[in-house]
């Protein structure tokens, strides 16, 4: 390796925002991630939903009010009138 061009390469302690944390190597001093396989919904299998001011639940309550059909207003709409009828 040519000298003086390379970062150091050295082990460090990587911190997940959900407490999780781990040692491993890198030319960084510290790590520091949002999400890690310890939280990441794709490993731990439950649903994490980010709720903004309760955006959540009012679908939720929509949905149920409209029968857990996908309805709308499309359902809600008068029927087309045949042709030529
Ligand atoms: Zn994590």
């Amino acid at each position: 390796m040519k000298e003086k061009i390379h970062p150091a390469y050295q082990e460090v302690t990587v911190h997940c925002s959900c407490g999780n944390s781990w040692k491993t190597g890198s030319t960084m001093k510290e790590l520091r991630l949002e999400i890690c396989s310890e939280c990441h919904p794709f490993f731990t299998g439950k649903a994490k939903l980010i709720d903004t001011a309760g955006r959540v639940e009012r679908f939720q309550k929509r949905y149920a009010a409209a029968g857990g059909a996908p309805a709308g207003k499309a359902a809600k709409a008068k029927p087309a009138p045949a042709p030529n009828a």
